[in-house]
């Protein structure tokens, strides 16, 4: 390729409202221009990266025996009524309506679709486990997007969909997928770490995150030392999608099941926001020594949303004040819940549940098992959870934690048979009897993961492209265009390696300094400079992260391009 036609409009300064590296270095080298908030144009540079990544994914999947295909953008809203997930969404979602008044929406990812067009033609066990997978745009009205193409409202992703008649085919395809993913960021040269995440953040297996380390990320895990635990501390999604608790005592009660509930579960239960949760607790523990918190909304007691059970050694932090009006205790959050104080929350309608699910607690075996504040997890000042301090130890090996900011590159998920329940997507098992299909659903923000391999692979002055993602494999710069010999041995070279490899020829009449600086944000993995010594056979070679060119005759030059 020349440069000449090559459409490349680098900039010498990034616009001062990009913040990212990344984004900076994606604008300067003219790999993408926003279009509008949150979404971008991807230039012949960004592009040639983008379908490199994509290609790699195609194989990985293959690999596995997964199938590409491709589904709409444009959904109907009817399906994710049938989900329950339209409402849940939230203001996330971009809906839209057609001329006959019928509600639709751009796709934010495919769990409906797939279930709807995919797990409905599953009649039979015989037909599984099978999976699919696309890449395609994908539409989120973000809060706030940011950084490029760290955070966009229409990204690019990769999604795939498992469909497993047994548990343990699920786990199998989990597990390949799984696989898949990691061969992906290895060979796209992004370092991740696997970090449990969401509903597992305390120990659980069915949610794992791929989480590209990177000071600029908006996730924080928490890792061991040995590396055998690691854990988003996000809990829960945006405020967004805030919602009252179940007024039903009933379904309040069920949080209260015995055994290995987490904060993470009641999160997901309750579908509010962690942090919006623990701004507001209170710990109390009643005469039988159970430790009670309530979760209130935000500033009455009688907008108390939700209560769980944690065992005694949980109590660390309280708010005295409120503490001492509900349970006369003087000081540490721990006192006897008085009598009156329930009564009081029994007459107030809204609560009800709550009274329910505090007579449900006491009973042998409603404790949340295994979750221990500032053992497993501590609110900061923010409010927010996470899942340790820093130093502490993790709740699995007992090693001290380490915090590093990160960005979530991919997300696997055992999604067992909610959608296909909800959707209603049956097939016969071995004994002939109906079954909802088992899915799982995995992503990768292809997008978001350029960003990701930028942050992790700045220069000086630009990018070190892995080698499997480089725009070009080869650049070569002509000094002067107007000397013949440089234009001889240029061409002879261009020839040569594009047998090969993908070359950029810069053909530009432009000064050196601009070549140079163009190149930096090229971040080929080998420039091969063609100057003065032409004439003589010889070259100047320099890797990105090379701080200085290195001459060599050009007969050498295969021990540097690979
Ligand atoms: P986040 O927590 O960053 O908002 P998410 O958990 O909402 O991401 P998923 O629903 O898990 O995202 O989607 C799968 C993948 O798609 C994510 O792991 C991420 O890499 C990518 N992704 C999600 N939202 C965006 C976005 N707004 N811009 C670019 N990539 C995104
Ligand atoms: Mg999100
Ligand atoms: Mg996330
Ligand atoms: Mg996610």
């Amino acid at each position: 390729m020349r440069q000449s036609k090559f459409f490349m409009p680098t900039l010498k300064e990034a616009p001062a409202d990009a913040v990212a590296e990344s984004h900076k270095l994606m604008l300067r080298g003219g790999y993408i221009r926003q279009v509008t908030a949150g979404v971008y144009a991807y230039l012949p540079l960004g592009y040639r990266v983008l379908r490199k990544a994509e290609n790699i994914m195609e194989e990985e999947m293959s690999k596995i025996d997964v199938p590409e295909m491709s589904m709409p953008h444009f959904l109907p809203a009817s399906l994710w009524e049938e989900s329950g997930r339209l409402k849940k969404y939230g203001p996330e979602m971009f809906r839209l309506k057609d001329r006959h008044g019928r509600e639709s929406l751009l796709g934010p990812t495919h769990e409906e679709t797939f279930t709807e067009i995919v797990a409905k033609n599953l009649k039979s066990y015989k037909q599984m486990p099978i999976a699919l997978y696309q890449i395609q745009t994908k539409f989120r009205d973000e809060n706030r997007p940011r950084f490029g193409l760290l955070r966009g409202r229409e990204f690019i992703m990769l999604d795939a969909y498992s469909f497993a008649a047994t548990a343990d085919q699920l786990d199998q395809q989990f597990e390949d997928e799984r696989r898949a993913f990691a061969n992906v960021f290895k060979r796209c040269g992004v370092q991740v770490r696997q970090v449990i995440a969401d509903s597992g953040t305390m120990g659980g297996k069915n949610s794992t995150e791929f989480q590209a380390p990177a000071d600029i990320g908006e996730d924080t895990i928490a890792t061991n030392e040995s590396g055998s635990y690691s854990a988003n501390v996000e809990m829960a999604e945006s405020v967004d999608t805030f919602k009252q608790a179940p007024e039903d005592p009933k379904e309040v009660a069920k949080v209260a099941t015995p055994g290995q509930k987490t904060i993470a579960d009641l999160v997901k239960f309750m579908k509010v926001p962690a942090t919006r949760i623990v701004k507001s607790v209170l710990y109390i523990v009643d005469d039988k020594q159970t430790v009670l918190v309530l979760i209130r909304g935000d500033k009455k007691i009688n907008e108390i949303k939700l209560t769980h059970l944690l065992d005694a050694d949980s109590v660390r932090e309280a708010n005295d004040k409120e503490l001492k009006e509900i349970t006369g205790a003087e000081k540490g959050g721990v006192g006897p819940v008085k009598a009156d104080w329930a009564d009081k929350i029994i007459a107030d309608n809204t609560v009800k549940g709550l009274y329910n699910f505090v007579v449900g607690a006491n009973e042998t075996g409603y404790q949340l098992k295994n979750v221990n504040l500032n053992r497993d997890f501590t609110v900061d000042d923010f409010g927010d959870i996470r899942v340790a301090n820093e130093g502490e130890p993790d709740p699995v090996d007992h090693q001290p934690l380490k915090f590093t900011t990160s960005i979530e590159v991919g997300h696997i998920f055992k999604l067992g048979t909610y959608y296909t329940q909800t959707i209603g997507s049956k097939f016969l098992d071995k004994n002939g009897k109906a079954q909802p299909v088992i899915m799982g659903s995995y992503g990768i923000g292809v997008t978001r993961m350029l960003s990701a391999i930028v942050e992790q692979h700045l220069t000086k002055f630009g990018v070190a492209w892995p080698k499997e993602v480089a725009p070009f494999s080869v650049h070569i710069v002509q000094m002067k265009m107007n000397k013949e010999e440089q234009t001889k041995l240029a061409e002879q070279l261009e020839k040569k390696f594009s047998a090969k490899y993908d070359v950029l020829y810069d053909d530009r009449k432009e000064r050196a300094g601009v070549k140079f600086a163009d190149a930096d944000l090229v971040g080929a993995p080998i420039r091969i400079t063609v100057g003065k010594k032409a004439g003589d056979g010889i070259v100047e070679v320099k890797r990105p992260t090379d701080a200085k060119a290195t001459e060599i005759p050009v007969d050498k030059l295969d021990n540097f391009v690979n």
